[in-house]
């Protein structure tokens, strides 16, 4: 099983999921900017983020085997914070670089005019950077956060196409199939989607435009949310190809909109586990290996 998990937050985890992921079939992944737990009081803040998700982190997952991109935008969360809306100012830069495969994520999180006033300058930007973009909806008041969001999204006139509406459940799927956009699910260990609902949902309107991520970060959340949609796939009826289509061509096609993929790096082919390799001076071996004492 060759895995793309299109919504994972790495920064957040450890080696050892690295290599399970790998282990797991895990060979590439996006990992959106998003909200850190610790509100950031100022724009330098995001952007050391943003240096270190296209920097340090894709060398990290690189060091495992894993094709590392990322999407880059102001998290709906903090822009209600005044002191945070200069992000908006850098992004133009960050949207122009290699690995950056989408603005995102943006959404609603408490709907709020702040919120819907950055979502459209940020959608506006993906179509000015001509890439997809990565919406996150709401988990309070899904079904009309989901709904509003479609509306500014064909009012500011993004090809649904290139729209991704994520952490999405059985009640606003059909909102958003509707509109064209993709569907993407976020698989949890013991809330909102789980593995057996996703493969159900998959059942009813088939595999098209559908993304499932693990979105895994320093929440309670699992890593391996999308190997283990796989299996129950197979054990569901689905073939390997279906398996295949679901997480890794989909997440090919949707991303792959934005030309950046870096899936033919001879990284993924090198040694897993934490080479000699450097990074800015930094490695990830913490004393000599074995044998080389
Ligand atoms: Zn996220």
């Amino acid at each position: 099983m060759r895995i793309f998990d299109p919504h994972i937050h790495m920064t957040s985890r450890t080696t050892d999921d690295y290599e399970a992921m790998y282990a797991a079939g895990v060979r590439a992944v996006v990992e959106p900017a998003f909200w850190l737990g610790q509100p950031r009081t100022s724009v330098g803040s995001f952007v050391d983020y943003f240096d270190g998700l296209l920097g340090w982190e894709r060398f990290r997952a690189s060091q495992f085997g894993i094709a590392h991109h990322a999407t880059i935008a102001l998290n709906p969360k903090e822009a209600n914070d005044p002191r945070c809306l200069g992000v908006l100012d850098v992004l133009p830069r960050y949207l122009e670089k290699d690995g950056v495969v989408a603005v995102g994520e943006i959404g609603f999180d408490s709907m709020t005019d702040a919120e819907e006033t950055v979502m459209v300058r940020q959608l506006e930007l993906a179509g000015e950077h001509d890439l997809p973009v990565m919406v996150h909806t709401p988990h309070r008041d899904k079904v009309a956060g989901t709904r509003r969001t479609l509306e500014i999204v064909q009012q500011v006139g993004l090809p649904p196409e290139r729209v991704l509406v994520d952490h999405l459940n059985e009640k606003t799927v059909d909102l958003v199939d509707d509109a064209g956009c993709w569907a993407g699910f976020s698989v949890y260990p013991d809330t909102k989607m789980d593995e057996d609902r996703m493969v159900a949902i998959l059942e009813r309107r088939g595999l098209d435009r559908v993304l499932v991520n693990s979105a895994a970060d320093w929440g309670r959340s699992d890593p391996l949310k999308t190997y283990r949609t796989g299996q129950a796939m197979l054990a569901g009826g689905y073939t390997d190809d279906d398996v295949d289509r679901v997480l890794w061509r989909n997440p090919v096609a949707f991303y792959g909109q934005s030309g950046r993929l870096l899936l033919d790096d001879g990284s993924l082919d090198a040694t897993v586990g934490a080479s000699a390799a450097d990074f800015e001076g930094n490695t990830l071996q913490r004393g000599e290996p074995v044998g080389l004492a």
